[in-house]
């Protein structure tokens, strides 16, 4: 029985059930991740604009927020961003799906700016 989900980091669909499905060639990890998994969302607030390391497209400029989704520890994550773990203003559990309204409809809890110009970008193209 195959399960299709689709993957957050490349956007293709693929088949969770079937293990010869999963590479992901975009995904730091080598492999798809599905948009419902549940890992930490997290908000990162700069003082002046910096670039983020490991971007995805939707930040490539130098920015001053960036709003993340990761499996991992977020400091661990946000080492691999070049940031300072006092960077992080922000961090909660939720899929990738709740990552995308957090940059659409939230502001920033450090400074209060509205996170969407900065950090919807070119992903809502
Ligand atoms: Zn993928
Ligand atoms: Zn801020």
């Amino acid at each position: 029985m195959s399960e299709m989900k689709r993957c957050q980091v490349c956007s293709e669909q693929y088949d969770a059930s079937d293990p010869g499905d999963l590479d992901c060639v975009v995904a730091f990890l080598g492999r798809h991740v599905p948009t419902d998994r549940s890992g930490t969302i997290y908000i990162l607030h700069f003082d002046s604009p910096t670039h983020v390391s490991e971007a995805d497209n939707a930040c490539v400029q130098p920015t001053t927020h960036y709003v993340g989704w990761t499996g991992q520890p977020v400091e661990q994550r946000a080492e691999q961003h070049g940031a300072l773990a006092s960077s992080i203003a922000a961090q909660r559990q939720g899929t990738a799906e709740d990552e995308k309204r957090v940059k659409r409809e939230e502001s920033c809890p450090r400074c209060g700016v509205s996170l969407a110009p900065e950090c919807l970008g070119a992903a809502s193209r």
